[in-house]
């Protein structure tokens, strides 16, 4: 088939199959799958792998042991060229519960659901650009689908981080098909995150009775609050927020605990260590004596590295945009981490933000834009093809 041909199969496979988009989308959403329910993470698993065995791709679910699994689905097996990754993640932000009070619904133009932005329609998205490109005869790279079922939890009771740099080495690209944005926005950069919780012990006593052997936890962590807030530096990238605080018991005792949750964000892979050895200096200076403090790193995304070999593959999907005389897309850099860094890391060129729009991400009034759903996959499938054209 001509690439043309081949591009007007796709685009006709596409408008060909909207309800089937919609009913795997609500079914996805329909199986809740926060980060903390594996049951949830494994059963979506579960419906990707039947879903891609049935368009006859080679499907495999990756157990893990205390995180959600992982899958991985190829398509053209076979074939010899440099193989397209398309990048995700199955799990969400949204604990169980969610979906009885918040059902997949479509109202006008946009679709409501616990992960219906992120991610479940990207993962339509991949599955539908795969399943076209499959009805166009695209033979010509092997096809990998890998999503992950840890991600909102920066993969911290998995190897999914170190498994998506070994599964992606040598590709040709990587699609993250990750929450799109509203403008077409698409992403060739991010920022790197640590979460860290900082606990400090006191010395608690009643208030009243003899408040001078009390040492309050409150007062040594409020110190460590205003020491942390002011390492942020603007100019290099590097932003510290002490995201929650707790402390105390009763308000007529000196406080013996109190403990604040840091999120850091930064750009450079190499900051990171110098990131821990500040929050550790933090720790180890002592306001109120004979208090203890200590600081534990609960999770951490690499910083997705911006690169001239993202910014050609960006081009790639401009130029796919404008073929199909789309609102042209432009590249940006966020703040929030994706498993998009990995792939950086294996030095494969990447594409972020590819799946459905939307807004509102991470929050109960989260929506995605329903006619993104039918777009991206069709752009997604497209650009695969202008890889070698
Ligand atoms: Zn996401």
């Amino acid at each position: 088939m001509r690439m043309d041909t081949m591009k007007r199969v796709i685009a006709s496979y596409i408008n060909g199959h909207h309800e089937e988009m919609l009913a795997l989308w609500e079914r996805l959403v329909s199986i809740e799958s926060g980060s903390a329910d594996k049951a949830g993470v494994d059963a979506v698993a579960a419906a990707v792998q039947a879903e891609m065995e049935a368009a006859g791709a080679r499907a495999a679910v990756i157990t893990m042991k205390q995180a959600g699994n992982m899958v991985m689905a190829v398509l053209n097996d076979q074939a010899a060229e440099a193989p397209v990754i398309l990048l995700g993640h199955m799990d969400t932000v949204f604990p169980s519960g969610t979906l009885a009070a918040r059902p997949f619904t479509i109202r006008g133009d946009k679709a409501y659901g616990p992960g219906v932005l992120d991610m479940k329609g990207g993962i339509v998205v991949a599955i539908f650009a795969m399943k076209a490109l499959q009805a166009a005869s695209y033979r010509k790279r092997p096809v990998k689908l890998i999503l992950a079922g840890d991600e909102e939890v920066g993969h911290r009771n998995s190897r999914a981080a170190d498994r998506i740099v070994k599964e992606t080495r040598g590709a040709r690209a990587a699609f993250n098909c990750e929450t799109g944005f509203l403008d077409n926005a698409l992403v060739v950069q991010r920022k790197g995150s640590l979460v860290f919780q900082l606990d400090v012990e006191g010395v608690a006593v009643h208030a009243g009775n003899e408040p001078e052997k009390g040492r309050s936890a409150i007062l040594e962590i409020a110190h460590k609050v205003i020491d942390i807030q002011n390492l942020t530096d603007w100019k290099r990238g590097t932003t510290y927020n002490v995201g929650t605080i707790c402390g105390g018991t009763v308000v007529n005792a000196v406080p013996g605990h109190a403990s604040v949750q840091i999120d850091v964000r930064y750009l450079e892979p190499s900051d990171r260590e110098i990131i821990r050895g500040r929050l550790q200096a933090v720790t180890a200076a002592q306001y109120v004596t004979d208090t203890k403090s200590e600081l534990t790193e609960l999770a951490g995304f690499l910083p997705m590295k911006r690169t001239e070999a993202a910014e050609q593959l960006f081009a790639v999907v401009k130029r796919t945009y404008t073929e199909l005389g789309l609102a042209e897309p432009y590249a940006q850099m966020v703040g929030g981490g994706s498993d998009s860094a990995y792939t950086v890391l294996a030095g494969v060129p990447t594409v972020c933000a590819m799946g459905v729009t939307g807004g509102r991400n991470h929050s109960p009034q989260e929506y995605a834009v329903v006619d993104s759903l039918f777009e991206r996959a069709q752009v997604l499938a497209a650009a695969i093809l202008n890889l070698d054209a």
